[in-house]
C-alpha cells in the first residue's frame, strides 16, 4: 500500500510518498511560491533534487504537476496513480470535535470550516489541499490528521483560561496545543524503546516552532502552546509566553494597530527579536561564540523557558522517567540540550556528555542507569500521518 502525504501552507506545500510495506521513503518534494511569481516545485528521486520552476497560480495546479511527475516514467516512483491507496492530509486545527485522525467526508469538511476561526492562517490551506486532491484523484480516500488532535486529552484544569468562563463557551477560547502529531510520535517511540506503557514523559520538540508536552502514561496532559502556536515557549521568531498587559501598552507607546502588534509577536520576536541577528538558531548560536551578547542573551532566555516548563511539568504529573528532545534544534543541537538540563540534576535529570555529542540519531543521552532517561528520538509527522492514513483506509480497498 502507498500512502501520499500532503502538508499544506498558504503558498507552499510539502509532501511524501511512502511504501507502507516497508514504511519506505519513495520520493518527497515541497513546491514553493504557489500563486506568487517565481513559483517551482522540487521531487527528491533519491540521488538529486529536481527543482522545476514554473506557473503554479494555485495549489490545484501545483498539485497536479506533482503528481505528473509522481508517475513520470523518468522518476519511476509509481506507473499509475491508482497504486496510491490514500492521501493523508496534516490538518493543524480540530478544534474540540477531533480527538483523533478521522476520514474524510462532506460532514468532516464542513467541520473543519468551522474550525477555520480558530486557525484562519493555517486551516484554509489544509482545506483547499484536500479539495484539490479529491478533484484530481476521485475516489482515493482522504483522512485528516490534527495537530491539534493528541492534546484533546487534557484536563479542563489544564485547558481552561483564567478568564470569564463564557469565552470559552461563546468562542471556544481554551488552550488546544499543536504539534501533537510530533509529541506523540517521539512519545511512543520512548515507551517502546523502554518498554513500559506507564511512563510520565516530557517531550520536547524544538524547532522554528516549539513546544513541551506532559505525557502520563500515552496521554497529553500538559502542553505549551494554547489558543494559538504563539504561547509557551520563546521561538525563532514568536515571543511564546508574555505578560498580555504588554499588548495594550505597545499599541499606545508605539502606536502600533492591533495587527501589526500580531505581525511583531509572531514574526519579529524570540530569538530574532532578543538577538537581533536571525531566527535560526545555528546563526544565534555562532553569534554568541564570537562574543555577540544580544545573541548569548535570546539563548539564555530560551534556554531558562524550557527548563521551565520541564520541571512544572514533572510536578504535575508527580515524576519523570524520560525526557525526549526532537525538532531540528532538539535533535542537533547538544549544547542546547545540555543547557536546558542543566541545574536539573536535583530531580535526576542527568546529561553524559559523550552520549550528548550527537546529531540526528535515536540516541539515549542520560548517563547508564539515570534516573529520568533522556533521548534524542527524530521526529517523523509525516511517518505517523501515513501510519493513520493507513489504519483508517485498509479496509476500504
Ligand atoms: P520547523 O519548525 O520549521 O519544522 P525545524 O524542526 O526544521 O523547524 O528546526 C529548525 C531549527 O533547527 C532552525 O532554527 C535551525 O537553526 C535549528 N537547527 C538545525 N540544525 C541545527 C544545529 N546543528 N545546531 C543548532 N540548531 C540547529
Amino acid at each position: 500500500m502507498k500512502i501520499f502525504v500532503i502538508n499544506c501552507g498558504s503558498s507552499s506545500l510539502k509532501f511524501q510518498l511512502l511504501d507502507m510495506q516497508t514504511e519506505e521513503l519513495i520520493t518527497s518534494g515541497l513546491v514553493e511560491r504557489i500563486g506568487i511569481e517565481g513559483s517551482c516545485y522540487l521531487i527528491n528521486d533519491g540521488q538529486e533534487k529536481h527543482r522545476v520552476f514554473t506557473d503554479l497560480p494555485d495549489h490545484a495546479v501545483a498539485l497536479q504537476h506533482v503528481l505528473d511527475a509522481l508517475v513520470d516514467p523518468k522518476f519511476g516512483f509509481i506507473s499509475s496513480l491508482d497504486e496510491i491507496s490514500a492521501v493523508g492530509h496534516r490538518v493543524v486545527h480540530g478544534a474540540e470535535a477531533y480527538a483523533s485522525s478521522v476520514l474524510i467526508d462532506d460532514d468532516v469538511m464542513n467541520e473543519l470550516e468551522k474550525c477555520t476561526e480558530l486557525a484562519p492562517l493555517h486551516n484554509p490551506a489544509n482545506i483547499i489541499g484536500i479539495e484539490a486532491i479529491q478533484k484530481l484523484m476521485p475516489g482515493t480516500p482522504n483522512v485528516g490528521v490534527f495537530d491539534t488532535a493528541f492534546h484533546q486529552t487534557m484536563e479542563p484544569a489544564a485547558y481552561i483560561y483564567a478568564l470569564p468562563y463564557e469565552m470559552y463557551t461563546k468562542h471556544g477560547v481554551r488552550r488546544y496545543g499543536f504539534h501533537g502529531t510530533s509529541h506523540k510520535y517521539v512519545s511512543e517511540r520512548v515507551s517502546a524503546i523502554l518498554g513500559r506503557d506507564d511512563l510520565k514523559v516530557v517531550t520536547c520538540h524544538l524547532g522554528n516552532g516549539a513546544s513541551v508536552t506532559a505525557i502520563d502514561s500515552g496521554k497529553s496532559v500538559e502542553t505549551s502552546m494554547g489558543f494559538t502556536p504563539l504561547e509557551g515557549l520563546v521561538m525563532g521568531t514568536r515571543s511564546g509566553q508574555i505578560d498580555p498587559a504588554i499588548i495594550s501598552f505597545l499599541m499606545d507607546k508605539e502606536n502600533m494597530t492591533i495587527d501589526e502588534l500580531n505581525n511583531m509577536l509572531n514574526k519579529k520576536s524570540g530569538i530574532l527579536g532578543v538577538s537581533g541577528v536571525s531566527s535560526d538558531f545555528r546563526d544565534v548560536e555562532a553569534a554568541a561564540d564570537e562574543g555577540h551578547e544580544r545573541s548569548q542573551l535570546a539563548l539564555d532566555v530560551f534556554h531558562r523557558r524550557v527548563k521551565r516548563y520541564i520541571a512544572s511539568y514533572a510536578a504535575v504529573m508527580g515524576g519523570l522517567d524520560a525526557i525526549v528532545f526532537t525538532g531540528g534544534l532538539g535533535e542537533n543541537s547538544g549544547r542546547s540540550r545540555k543547557l536546558i538540563c542543566e541545574g536539573m540534576e536535583f530531580m535526576g535529570v542527568e546529561i553524559d556528555d559523550e552520549r550528548n555529542d550527537t546529531r540526528g540519531k535515536e540516541v539515549e543521552i542520560s548517563p547508564e542507569g539515570a534516573k529520568v532517561k533522556i533521548y534524542v528520538i527524530p521526529t517523523n509527522e509525516e511517518l505517523a500521518i501515513a501510519r493513520d492514513t493507513l489504519a483508517l483506509t485498509k479496509d476500504l480497498v
